[in-house]
């Protein structure tokens, strides 16, 4: 990579960085493409979130991904969000176009893309999907625009409505949105004719391994279980799944289909994303060592 006075730089700031698998997964991507881009990772704490906003500006970067804890606040210090932002109240994504700062939100997406690209589609399916935080809102307002139904199961049960509510707000009573609390009641009878189940808290991730949202009793062959979490790689959740002989889809296929929503954002061009797979892959192996 050979770095000129006419490199475009694009970035992820949050806090902590430092194990992010973004910049492997980005970096690969404009290589691949050919692109004169530069990728780095900046770590901004809470307080230095204006100042870094207006660095952006400031030094001309292209873009930047979000992550947390700035996905909520950095949405005060933009010129514009998209609709999906606006509706999620959330941005993972920004765009420098010649000084206007714009924001988007590219989880919901980045779930959709690869629940496609690994075959599932789920128009017209009830989803079931567990959390309200800020992963689910954005992955919910998405899903929801395809689902037959979506049931959000989460542990405090007010921000589940809220979430249902919203939905049914921006999307219509055609939405076929319900809440519930995350309860095993709720859990057997909401996933007995489930047609997939996402995960979008974050039980089960690193170093919690061994905790999982679900019971396996719980599980059914017929069911596509799709876990957010992607640390560790295979969660207790996908592990119990896979052996009930269900349809598994990890956090890694999110991370870089949401990455590639970013890319084509600030580049206009396609994403390779079998090239940005294999490079989180090679990410996750290096970091394990
Ligand atoms: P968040 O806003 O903090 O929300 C966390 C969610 O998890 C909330 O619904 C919370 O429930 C629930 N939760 C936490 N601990 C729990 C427990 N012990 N029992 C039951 N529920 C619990 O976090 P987020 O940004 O939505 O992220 C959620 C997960 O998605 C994280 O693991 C993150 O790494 C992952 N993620 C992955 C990608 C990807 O690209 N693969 C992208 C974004 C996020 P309460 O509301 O009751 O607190």
């Amino acid at each position: 990579m050979k770095i000129s006075g006419r490199t475009r730089v694009c970035g992820l700031i949050g806090d902590p960085v430092e194990h992010s698998l973004s910049p492997s997964i980005q970096n690969a991507a404009f290589r691949s493409l050919g692109l004169d881009y530069v990728y780095v990772v900046l770590r901004v704490s809470k307080e230095s979130l204006e100042d870094a906003i207006l660095g952006m500006r400031g030094l001309g970067f292209r873009g930047l991904n979000v992550t947390m804890p700035h996905k909520i606040d950095v949405t005060r210090h933009l010129d514009e969000l998209d609709e999906t932002a606006k509706n999620v109240g959330s941005v993972n994504t920004i765009l420098n176009r010649n000084g206007l700062l714009i924001g988007y939100t590219t989880d919901g997406i980045g779930a959709l893309r690869a629940l496609r690209y690994n075959g599932v589609d789920p128009s017209g399916k009830k989803i079931v999907l567990l959390g309200a935080g800020g992963a689910s809102r954005s992955v919910s307002f998405t899903l929801a625009k395809e689902a037959s139904e979506i049931v959000i199961l989460n542990r405090t049960v007010e921000k589940a409505e809220r979430l249902a509510n919203d939905l049914t707000f921006v999307l219509g009573d055609g939405a076929k949105v319900r809440a519930e609390g995350l309860s095993d009641g709720n859990l057997k009878k909401e996933l007995v004719d489930a047609d997939v189940l996402v995960n979008a808290t974050s039980v089960g991730m690193h170093p919690k391994e061994e905790e999982t949202p679900v019971d396996r009793h719980f599980l059914r062959p017929k069911l596509v279980v799709f876990d957010l979490v992607y640390e560790p790689f295979e969660t207790r959740l996908l592990r119990e799944a896979r052996e009930v002989g269900a349809r598994t889809l990890d956090g890694l296929a999110m991370l870089v289909h949401q990455g590639a929503a970013s890319i084509e954002i600030w580049t206009g061009v396609s994403a390779p994303t079998e090239v940005m797979m294999k490079a989180a892959l090679e990410g996750l192996a290096e970091a394990k060592r």
